[in-house]
C-alpha cells in the first residue's frame, strides 16, 4: 500500500506511537489529520523517550515530510515548544510542514476548557484541558482563527480582539479576564518560528501524492472517542475514524488504500464514560502498573479492563480497517487467565453490537470468552511460530472473530520487540 491510515481502535493509548513509528520508517510523508496537543504519543527512538503531542512521529527522519493537517487544532505556544524540546535533542523541525486550513487553538480556549468543564460538575467529560474542545466548537460555528490568520501582519491585533471578545464569555463562566499584553510577547515569537512552515496543503499533498510518495496518515485517540462514533459525550471534538484522514488532510477519498487498527490486547479508557469490560480488581492493578497505564498529558490512572470484542467489531466496521496490530501481548503473560467480550447481556438479552444509547451501554454487562494464560516472557519472540500456543489462541480468535488479519503482534515497548507477520505498507 501506498497511503495508509494507522487508527486507534479502542479509547486511545493503543500504543499507536510505536507503530507510527516504526511505519514512519518506510513513509516518505507522515500526516497527523485530526486533534491537537491532546494527543500524547510515546516514542522511543535511538534509545531515547520522546512524548510527542502535535508533531507526527516521523519528525526523527530529516528526509521525511510531517505534515499537521487542516482537520487539527494547533496551539502555537505549545507546538513552539515542542519543536525546542526536540531542537535540544538535535531535530531541527525543518522537515515540519502546517496546514494553513489548520484551526488555532488559542489561550481563550485553553481558558474556556477548563471553565466550561468545572460548570458541568457531575456530568465532567474529562477533557485533557488543553483548548481543544473549544476551538473546535469555534470552527463548527465558523469564527475560529486560522494558520492563515497567523500569517496576517495583523495577527496580534486579529488576536487581540479576539481575546477581548472571548473575555465577556470567560467572565460568563466565572473567570477572570486574559490581559492580552501577558501573552502578546509569546505570540509573537511562536508567529515568527511558525511562519516558514505554513504551506498550502491540498496542491502540497495533491504533488506528493502524484510523485508516488509514501504516504502514513497518523491517528490520534481512538475510535470510541470519535465525536460521531464514539460513547457520545464523552469523546474528543474530531473525527478520529481512518475516514476523518480524508476531511482533515484534503487528500481525495480514491487515494487512501487502507487502514490499520491498533488494538490493545485488553481495554483501556481513561476520563468518564462507559466501559463494559471494566476491572476493579487485582489483575487491572497488575495491568496498570506493569503497562504503566498513565496518561501521557495528564497523568491520571487509566481504567483497565479485559478485551471487547463487541465493541471492535463496531470499530472495524466503522474504520474498515481489514489488518490489525495487536499490542501490549507481554502484559498479559502471568494473569490467572485471559478473557475477551463477545457479546452483552442487556437486560436479560444477549445482544451482539454496541448500543448506542449510554444508558443502555451502561446496563450492558460483558459475555466473556475464556482463554488460558501463558507464563513465558514473550518480549524475545522474533515470530509468530515462536509465541506460546495460548498467545496464539488468543490472537487466532480475534482475527477470526473481527474478520481482519493480525500483521503485527507487539510484545515490548522496544521496537526490536515487535513480531511483522506482513508487511503491508
Ligand atoms: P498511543 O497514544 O496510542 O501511542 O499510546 P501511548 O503512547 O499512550 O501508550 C502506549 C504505551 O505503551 C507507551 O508507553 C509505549 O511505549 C508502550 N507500548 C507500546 N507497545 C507496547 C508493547 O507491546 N508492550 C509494552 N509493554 N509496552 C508497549
Amino acid at each position: 500500500m501506498n497511503s495508509l491510515v494507522v487508527v486507534g481502535a479502542q479509547w486511545g493509548d493503543e500504543g499507536k506511537g510505536k507503530i507510527v513509528n516504526y511505519l514512519a520508517e518506510k513513509a516518505d510523508v507522515i500526516i497527523r489529520y485530526q486533534g491537537g496537543d491532546n494527543a500524547g504519543h510515546t516514542v522511543k527512538f535511538n534509545g531515547k523517550e520522546f512524548h510527542l503531542r502535535t508533531i507526527p512521529s516521523g519528525i526523527f527522519y530529516e528526509e521525511k515530510v510531517n505534515l499537521l493537517g487542516n482537520g487539527m487544532v494547533i496551539n502555537p505556544l505549545s507546538l513552539v515548544k515542542e519543536m525546542d524540546e526536540l531542537k535540544k535533542e538535535g531535530y531541527t523541525s525543518s522537515n515540519l510542514y502546517i496546514s494553513s486550513q489548520a484551526t488555532l487553538d488559542l489561550i481563550y480556549d485553553i481558558e474556556l476548557d477548563g471553565l466550561k468543564e468545572a460548570k458541568l460538575s457531575s456530568k465532567k467529560i474529562g477533557t485533557t484541558k488543553k483548548g481543544i474542545g473549544p476551538s473546535y466548537t469555534d470552527k463548527a460555528e465558523r469564527s475560529s482563527l486560522r494558520m492563515s490568520d497567523l500569517k496576517d501582519e495583523d495577527f496580534l491585533t486579529i488576536l487581540e480582539n479576539k481575546i477581548n471578545e472571548k473575555n465577556a464569555l470567560i467572565e460568563f463562566y466565572g473567570g477572570n479576564k486574559i490581559n492580552f499584553e501577558e501573552y502578546k510577547e509569546e505570540y509573537r515569537k511562536a508567529r515568527e518560528i511558525l511562519l516558514p512552515h505554513i504551506i498550502e496543503s491540498v496542491p502540497f499533498v495533491a504533488k506528493l501524492r502524484k510523485e508516488n510518495k509514501k504516504i502514513l496518515f497518523e491517528g490520534a485517540q481512538g475510535t470510541m472517542l470519535d465525536v460521531d462514533f464514539g460513547t457520545f459525550p464523552y469523546v474528543t471534538s474530531s473525527n478520529v475514524i481512518a475516514g476523518g484522514a480524508i476531511s482533515g488532510s484534503g487528500i481525495g477519498l480514491g487515494y487512501i488504500e487502507g487502514a490499520l487498527g491498533i488494538i490493545k490486547s485488553y481495554t483501556t479508557r481513561v476520563g468518564e464514560g462507559p466501559f463494559v469490560t471494566e476491572l476493579f480488581d487485582d489483575t487491572a492493578t497488575k495491568i496498570r502498573e506493569d503497562a504503566h497505564e498513565y496518561g501521557v498529558n495528564t497523568h491520571r490512572a487509566r481504567r483497565i479492563g479485559w478485551l471487547d470484542l463487541v465493541q471492535l467489531k463496531y470499530s472495524q466496521s466503522v474504520n474498515g480497517f481489514k489488518y490489525g496490530a495487536l499490542m501490549l501481548l507481554d502484559i498479559l503473560k502471568d494473569v490467572n487467565e485471559i478473557k475477551a467480550c463477545v457479546a452483552y447481556s442487556l437486560d436479560g438479552k444477549t445482544i451482539d453490537y454496541l448500543p448506542t444509547s449510554l444508558k443502555e451501554l451502561e446496563r450492558c454487562k460483558p459475555i466473556y470468552k475464556t482463554f488460558p494464560s501463558f507464563k513465558e516472557d514473550i518480549s524475545k519472540c522474533k515470530s509468530y511460530e515462536e509465541l506460546p500456543i495460548e498467545a496464539k489462541n488468543y490472537i487466532n480468535f480475534i482475527e477470526e472473530f473481527l474478520g481482519i488479519e493480525i500483521v503485527i503482534v507487539s510484545v515490548g515497548k522496544d521496537k526490536s520487540e515487535t513480531i511483522i507477520r506482513k508487511e503491508i505498507f
